[in-house]
């Protein structure tokens, strides 16, 4: 019974004589939204809204999915549009309306009426009343409550008359390409895809940065890592991912470093990589799934010393969640599923039985030393070698 949805923004509406960047960047969204859906459709601003008509069929629950991806979005409702504004017109639209969104008629409700034009016939206060009545005389079962409706109906007159009452969640946020762009440390695990979504809910466009370590990870292994990109894309728009072969670097440290130091010196070089390939890249900052205590790698002294090797900011959305958090808004965004497939991290394959879990910077720094006759020229190859690939959804 719908073909247009209003769709409702929350934050952007504050932001001064820069609205209306936020309010395009919104818009260019929710066209490639539509894109992705079955069917044509027309997006439009209209006296600081913005809505989406349906030209022709299209597939309801597949579009609200696809708007559901769009940060900006903090509601879409899908609203019928009546072109005469005469009151008997709309008044009977109005009952029409509340016929069939509502089978169930034991529900109280509240009319909430408004007019853009100041020249139209009724003011608000009458509207309400007006249609409030029309309503109870079609449905003996409804009754009124200012307070605490379960229904709030919304009629408003404007260059058309719109009808709506259901709000569907959007994810909030800001809208993608607002906000700069940033370098996502992804990993085939739970954590990072959620850094990724939360830092793009921002307005962030995200790279992403996978390391690789054939023939210890797999082509399975970096296979999930690409799906969790396009996961990830579905919210943030296309990823620019960079896969580097990391296998000779962690050989190197392997074989000279203490192995309680590994996964730290590991992951001191993953950020010194990542942060080459984000300045290249105009990104303003790195992103890893951290979270403080969650391993070894990641109490206060750890995260010391990878953070150390870094001049950008490293944004960890995660850092304050329980693993718990972080998994309900993967299972929330759809990565769930895909992140808990068992195949091998690079991590995992080289880590040692004891890992420090209170290194020291300055002995770190000095068993980095022993890398000094080779470490340049792997780094320079593994960022020479590295893999580039668009990661996208399709239709
Ligand atoms: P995740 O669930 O994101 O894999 P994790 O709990 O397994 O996190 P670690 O393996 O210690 O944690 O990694 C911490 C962070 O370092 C990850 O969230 C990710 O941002 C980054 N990272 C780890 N391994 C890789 C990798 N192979 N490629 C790219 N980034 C990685
Ligand atoms: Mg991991």
């Amino acid at each position: 019974m719908f073909s247009s949805f209003l769709i409702k923004y929350a934050e952007i509406g504050v932001k001064g004589k820069n609205r209306y960047i936020f309010e395009n960047a919104l818009v260019q969204q929710i066209k490639y939204a539509c894109k992705r859906s079955e069917g044509e459709f027309a997006v439009r601003k209209a006296e600081g809204r913005i809505y989406v008509d349906a030209l022709g069929e299209f597939d309801f629950d597949e579009l609200v999915e696809n708007l559901q991806t769009v940060f900006g979005i903090s509601g879409i409702c899908p609203m019928i549009q009546v072109d005469d504004d005469d009151f008997d017109t709309l008044s009977k639209a109005v009952v029409d309306y509340m016929d069939k969104e509502y089978p169930d008629k034991n529900l109280t409700f509240k009319v909430f009426a408004r007019r853009s034009r100041k020249t139209y016939p009724m003011n608000s206060m009458e509207l309400n009343a007006a249609i409030g009545e029309k309503v109870l005389d079609a449905f003996p079962e409804i009754r009124v409550d200012v307070h605490k409706p379960d229904v709030c109906l919304y009629v408003e007159v404007r260059e058309k008359v719109y009808i709506y009452s259901r709000i569907i969640p959007g994810p909030g946020g800001m809208p993608v390409g607002t906000g700069g762009k940033a370098m996502l440390l992804l990993s085939g695990g739970i954590d990072s895809p959620v850094a990724g979504y939360m830092i793009s809910k921002r307005g962030v466009k995200i790279d992403a940065v996978y390391f690789h370590a054939p023939p210890y990870t797999s082509e399975r292994a970096k296979q999930k890592v690409i799906d969790l990109a396009r996961l990830v894309s579905r919210y943030s728009g296309p990823v620019y991912l960079h896969v580097i072969n990391f296998t000779d670097i962690q050989l190197a440290i392997y074989e000279k470093c203490p192995h309680d130091e590994l996964t730290i010196i590991m992951r001191r070089y993953m950020m010194r990589i990542a942060e080459t390939i984000a300045k290249e890249t105009e990104c303003l900052g790195l992103i890893t799934g951290e979270s403080i205590g969650q391993v070894a790698s990641q109490t206060m002294q750890s995260l010391a010393c990878t953070n150390e090797v870094c001049t950008l900011p490293v944004y960890r959305p995660c850092i304050g969640l329980d693993k718990q958090e972080i998994i309900d808004i993967s299972l929330k965004i759809g990565t769930y599923e895909t992140s808990i497939l068992p195949y091998e991290d690079c991590c995992t394959i080289f880590v040692a039985k004891h890992p420090v879990t209170k290194p020291n910077i300055d002995i770190i720094k000095k068993h980095e030393h022993h890398l000094d006759d080779v470490i340049e020229e792997l780094v320079q190859k593994a960022l020479d070698t590295r893999e580039k690939m668009v990661v996208r959804v399709d239709r």
